[in-house]
């Protein structure tokens, strides 16, 4: 599914995020950058050591913000990672945070004069954030950046691991341009 939105195309797809060309793809680290499982590990698998190396001379991240290095092996010229909260009951500040680490990854292309960006669904894995409240997050907080930034970047994209997420990250994105329509 694809949209087009303040001059931003904003794409779905379902698929692996480590054969992306888009300029970066954001990996979804922990905070110690140290690798782990699921996009993190696939992505550190695919592009070899020299991401490893640049993540330990970074040495780690907060929770809701983001760093940059380059993407070794793979196809993408930089990995964004950022770092979003390890969901508990939604009231430990989790929506702030996982809108933090979107917007801090934006503004990290931005700042690097990146065109397009991929993105994976962020704390949904191991992390447990519901996936259906995390989409919401996500999708609003990228209408709200082309919003603010009109046509900086020309491409922002969901590759969703699983067919499930691809539904529920569709559903989400009809509603909320439902809703935005219905209030512009
Ligand atoms: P987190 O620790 O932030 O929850 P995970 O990597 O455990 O991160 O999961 C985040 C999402 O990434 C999950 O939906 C998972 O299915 C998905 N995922 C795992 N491998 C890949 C991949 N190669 N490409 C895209 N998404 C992936």
């Amino acid at each position: 599914m694809d949209i087009k939105e303040n001059g931003t195309t904003i794409s779905l797809i379902r698929g692996d995020i480590t054969l992306e060309s888009t300029d970066a793809i954001v990996n979804a680290a922990n905070s110690r950058l140290a690798g782990g499982g699921g996009v993190d590990g696939a992505i550190h698998m695919a592009g070899g050591a020299q991401i490893m190396e640049e993540c330990r001379s970074i040495g780690g991240c907060p929770t809701g913000k983001a760093v940059i290095t380059t993407a070794g092996l793979l196809n993408a010229r930089y990995v964004i990672h950022t770092v979003g909260p390890i969901y508990k009951d939604g009231r430990h500040n989790e929506p702030e945070l996982l809108e933090s680490a979107y917007r801090s990854s934006l503004e990290l292309a931005l700042e690097k004069g990146l065109k397009s960006i991929s993105f994976p669904s962020i704390s949904t894995g191991a992390y447990g954030y519901p996936a259906n409240d995390a989409s919401i997050i996500a999708l609003k907080t990228i209408l709200e950046f082309t919003k603010a930034n009109p046509g900086k970047l020309e491409l922002i994209r969901f590759v969703l691991f699983s067919d499930q997420d691809y539904n529920t990250y569709s559903e989400s994105l009809k509603k909320l341009l439902k809703t935005a329509r219905k209030t512009a």
